[in-house]
């Protein structure tokens, strides 16, 4: 098995490019199979600098990897099909000798020509095809003589030479049997006039030279398979199989999730930032938001796959071992951020500690925090991983229990202190355990919650307040232990001293 990923190096990859690398990575490493990355630069004029190197990256980020591919090399080397392109030339001509394909003279004002003249005659966006070709400057039309001397003297492309009647069908993992008519196609061009492929030819070619079994890619190129279908007919090759992905939607369902939504639609479309080198722009990716590289994959993978069981939380190892293109729907899949999230949260629990806080040390950097060592910080992202869906967010959780609360506090924190617990404090701080570990701490609370004659319950949230000047967080008994006593001893003394509750020895 022998799978393929060939973007054009236009531009970042969106989040339904990886999906599509994802799915074809899955299934070479479920099967044991080959994966290439092919780059399909053919286009001069939307190449857009970076966006290979970016692609890459992007997708290596994700876990996804390749056996053979531009930056890796290997034995259908070169990869990018620029270095390829004395290849291509040889196979239109080779079609034109068989009579599935003819060269074409016309130029650009004749093309506009004809359009207008057909479109005058009612014709609705009249395309280049078995009406039309017949009117046209081709060597289906002209005399040999005079295609062989305009050969010589002016640029002309090669077409290929669609059948007036015939029903193209092929089978399609996702969709079934799909079929056109080609009545429905035109005479795409081949090899343009400055001998370059076009993303047909060099696409045939280059899948069937690389042996390519499976291609899967995205609905969008499913127009473009009845050509393909016919240009394996005519060259007289194995076609591979085929499967064409579901549409990304918009979380509204309104219209396919595009590039250009960007950050518009208040979530990245990019796995990594992406600076725009012509204007500048800086479009924001999962990767800096604090997402994990394992978060995303798996929840791209559910973008249109449905796994068999309730089980939605998969490793990569999982993945390759569940997925199987019988359980992706034809219909578009709608992208939907928060589940990203979620699922993005069921991976950094998962994750060790020690293996999260290289991680988050980008994040901390930024937020000034008083140092730890790197036991403690372990703890806190251990206590914060709970609360977050995202690195910076187990960042922001840790800020909101280990920067001090500033004093006083505000009002509405003070209404809400149970006013024993603020009376009793002082004696209590005397018995703070000196095992200083949280079930030790626990049972500190305890005891002064039956002391008070109150539940723990009521107790806890002043104590928190107190504590961190929040009203909600991780367990405040484990932060109690990260704090240290220390800490722990100075902030209830500072609250005691500002508040005016003297303490009583
Ligand atoms: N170069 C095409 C793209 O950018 C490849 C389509 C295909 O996989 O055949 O998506």
């Amino acid at each position: 098995m022998v799978l393929r990923f060939a973007p054009s190096p236009t531009g970042p990859l969106h989040i339904g490019g990886v999906r599509t690398a994802l799915y074809n990575y899955l299934l070479a490493r479920k099967h044991g199979g080959r994966f290439i990355l092919r780059i399909e630069d053919t286009d001069q004029t939307r190449y857009v600098p970076g966006a290979e190197a970016y692609i890459i990256e992007a997708l290596a980020w994700c876990g996804i990897t390749f056996d053979e591919g531009p930056h890796v090399g290997g034995p259908a080397a070169p990869y990018r099909q620029s270095e390829r392109k004395n290849i291509y030339a040889q196979y239109a001509h080779e079609l034109v000798e068989r009579g599935w394909a003819y060269y074409a003279f016309d130029t650009e004002e004749e093309l506009e020509e004809m359009r207008r003249r057909f479109e005058a005659a009612g014709m609705v966006a009249p395309q280049y095809n078995a009406i039309t070709r017949s009117y046209m400057k081709n060597s289906l039309t002209l005399p040999p003589e005079e295609v062989r001397e305009r050969l010589q003297s002016q640029p002309y492309v090669i077409r290929f030479l669609i059948p007036r009647h015939r029903e193209v069908r092929f089978y399609d993992k996702i969709r079934g049997w799909v079929s056109f008519h080609s009545k429905e196609l035109d005479d795409k061009v081949l090899l343009k006039s400055d001998g370059m492929p076009t993303y047909h030819l060099a696409n045939v070619v280059d899948d069937h030279l690389m042996q390519v079994t499976h291609v899967i890619r995205g609905e969008e190129w499913l127009p473009s398979t009845p050509l393909h279908v016919l240009l394996y007919e005519a060259f007289g090759w194995e076609m591979p199989e085929f499967a064409h992905l579901p549409l990304l939607l918009r979380p509204d369902g309104g219209g396919k999730l595009s590039k250009r939504d960007g950050d518009q639609l208040g979530f990245p479309v990019f796995p990594l930032q992406w600076k725009d080198p012509f204007t500048g722009e800086v479009a924001s990716g999962y990767r800096e938001k604090g997402f994990l590289p394992e978060g995303v994959a798996n929840y791209v993978a559910l973008l249109g796959w449905h796994p068999s069981g309730d089980k939605e939380i998969f490793t990569m190892d999982e993945l390759i071992q569940e997925f199987s293109l019988e359980r992706v729907s034809k219909a578009g899949a709608r992208f939907d951020y928060e589940k990203a999230r979620w699922v993005n949260q069921q991976h950094l629990r998962h994750k060790e500690p020690r293996v999260l806080l290289p991680l988050i040390e980008p994040f901390w950097r930024d937020r000034s925090l008083p140092p730890a060592d790197d036991l403690t910080k372990e703890k806190m992202v251990q206590l914060a991983r709970e609360r977050a869906a995202t690195l910076p967010e187990v960042v922001e959780v840790i800020v909101s229990f280990y920067l001090r609360p500033a004093l006083p506090l505000h009002d509405k924190g003070i209404e809400k202190l149970q006013p024993p617990v603020v009376e009793n404090l002082p004696a209590w701080i005397e018995q703070l355990p000196s095992a200083w570990e949280k079930s030790a701490l626990e049972q500190w609370a305890k005891s002064f919650a039956k002391a008070l004659g109150m539940g723990i319950g009521k107790v806890l949230p002043s104590l928190r307040l107190i504590l961190t000047g929040q009203e909600a967080g991780p367990s405040l008994y484990e932060i109690m232990e990260v704090l240290g006593q220390q800490e722990v001893n100075a902030r209830l003394e500072g609250f005691l001293a500002v508040h005016g509750v003297r303490k009583r020895v």
